[in-house]
């Protein structure tokens, strides 16, 4: 008899990921397609679902070795329903039934969940977590979002909200705009964006001498990962930055984890690359703000699996939820 597979995909504004993933949690194919947003987003599903057969096919593989499809999406869902509330970047209508139409198309038991969560997932079953059962995935990048896992169970909140780690308000006057329509949010100043326009904003404060400075003034053009490198190499503003950074980030995971005391949070997305140069002034920064017995027993880890994370998170699912 073949071995059993569960299809993970991992939807994103524009490439989709999937993988065929045993029940080890072990890559068997993994392949990506474009997500093809245009017309509301119409052909998203039809294209997954047909990939997913042609894939197959290839394999010389049969349906029926196949347990379901997990799929992350980027929104808020309805575990019930399977309906995505809203999904901004990928152009669908709200409350899209993606569970009953993916089943439809594809003849295969479909399990959802929002891709932050999907990821948390990935990493507790073969990444970062080890298999801890209490872990916060923080995922730093062009945004900042999270997944909250305690005992095992993703907590999603009334309304599919929970984990929402990026609008946690951290500068409650005087913050930057956010996308979510709110000031101060975390995401105004640890994302990857957040980060750059802390950057710009103390430039023409700074008096000293600085290689990111003249860098900048040069090219007129800085990323994140400039303002680590510089970092790393001593330059005073790049950690100025990196410690306003740190600062903040730690605040807001000294707050959950005093909520959940945790076994792990986990760092994700572009700017956790960075390494040592975010985690040790984090770490600094984190122990300031957290209960003491937080602050020793919930570790702060960097994401082992990457982009990889979504596909064996919906991978999980399939396993383990309906
Ligand atoms: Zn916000």
């Amino acid at each position: 008899m073949a071995e059993k597979w569960m299809v993970g995909v991992d939807l994103g504004g524009t490439t989709t990921k999937l993988a065929f993933v045993n029940s080890e949690g072990e890559f068997r194919h993994k392949w990506e397609i474009p997500t093809d947003t245009s017309e509301q987003g119409k052909e998203i599903l039809p294209n997954i679902a047909n990939s997913i057969a042609a894939q197959l096919t290839a394999l010389k593989r049969d349906q029926k070795d196949i347990e379901g499809i997990g799929i992350g999406v980027p929104g808020p869902v309805d575990m019930e329903t399977g309906i995505i509330y809203e999904s901004v970047n990928i152009g669908w209508p709200q409350n899209y039934p993606v569970t009953a139409t993916l089943q439809q198309l594809s003849g295969l038991k479909v399990v959802i969940d929002n891709d932050a969560n999907v990821a948390a997932l990935g990493e507790m079953w073969k990444g970062a977590g080890e298999g801890a059962k209490d872990l916060v995935l923080v995922t730093l990048g062009t945004g900042v979002g999270g997944g909250v896992i305690t005992g095992g169970n993703i907590i999603h909140g009334a309304k599919g909200a929970a984990g929402e780690i990026g609008h946690i308000t951290v500068i409650p006057e005087g913050g930057e705009q956010c996308n979510c329509g709110k000031t101060g949010c975390l995401e105004t100043v640890a994302s990857a964006t957040g980060i750059v326009r802390t950057v710009k904003r103390r430039l023409p404060l700074f008096a000293g001498s600085s290689l990111l400075k003249d860098h900048y003034t040069n090219s007129g053009n800085v990323t994140a990962k400039d303002v680590f490198d510089f970092a790393a190499g001593g330059d005073r503003l790049a950690l100025e930055v990196v410690e306003e950074t740190a600062k903040y980030l730690g605040l807001a995971l000294a707050n959950i984890a005093n909520t959940l005391n945790p076994e792990k949070i986990v760092l994700g997305g572009g700017v956790a690359k960075a390494g040592d140069t975010l985690l040790k002034p984090l770490q600094a920064s984190f122990s300031q703000y957290a209960f003491n017995t937080v602050a020793k027993s919930t570790v702060l880890e960097l994401a082992a699996l990457g982009n990889d994370a979504g596909v064996i998170g919906a991978a999980w699912l399939v396993k383990n939820i309906g």
